[in-house]
């Protein structure tokens, strides 16, 4: 199983002791003499029933620090929902080419500095082209009708070398959506899903 973990000794240790999350065992830390010195993450485990969190954070640049701490998690967990969905409704797997990214592989891969990626909102879907990309669109638009569910972006990028996908992301929901919690006026800790939906030629 050696393949399925992704282990880091790179020069973040004092980062790492934020970013662990013991209870889930989605990670174990390794201590030296008080310092963490490594860490390491369980790339298959599930987010949900078909997805798994090694899709969510293997990147062009393995060298790179990328685990998510628990709140990014739990946001890939939300995101997971919807993506399950259009996994179900395309029939088809549904393929990650970038989920979570810690602010050093975003500023690595050129994201922008308030990517919903890096608080694991966002994925990239690959997509075959452009058909592929708007019939994946055309179901998380029915989806999130249907459902009454809203979320933050929708867009279908394209670069300068024709690869199209989808950038999709959901935000946390308000704290309606917790039954028992405050009210609606209570503000929110993280910003509001903003349904923006758009093509963009990168
Ligand atoms: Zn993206």
């Amino acid at each position: 199983m050696q393949s399925n973990i992704q282990k880091f000794t790179s020069e973040v240790f004092g980062e790492v002791r934020d970013h662990i999350d013991d209870d889930d065992k989605l990670t174990e830390r390794f201590v030296l003499s008080g310092q963490v010195r490594s860490v390491i993450i369980n790339s298959e485990t599930h987010l949900s029933s078909h997805f798994v969190l090694g899709e969510f954070t293997r990147s062009k640049y393995p060298e790179v620090y990328n685990i998510p701490n628990h709140q990014a998690i739990a946001h890939l967990k939300n995101l997971c929902r919807w993506l399950e969905v259009l996994r179900e409704w395309a029939a088809q797997p549904i393929v990650i080419n970038s989920g979570y990214r810690s602010p050093q592989l975003n500023k690595r891969v050129g994201g922008a500095p308030t990517s919903n990626h890096l608080t694991g909102c966002a994925a990239d879907i690959r997509t075959s082209g452009m058909e592929q990309a708007i019939t994946y669109a055309a179901i998380l638009l029915a989806y999130a009708r249907e459902s009454q569910q809203e979320f933050d972006e929708l867009l279908i990028e394209k670069n300068r070398y024709g690869a199209v996908w989808l950038h999709f992301a959901v935000r946390p929901s308000t704290p309606s959506a917790s039954p028992g919690n405050a009210s609606p006026s209570t503000p929110s800790a993280s910003p509001k899903n903003r349904h923006k939906v758009a093509f963009i030629q990168a």
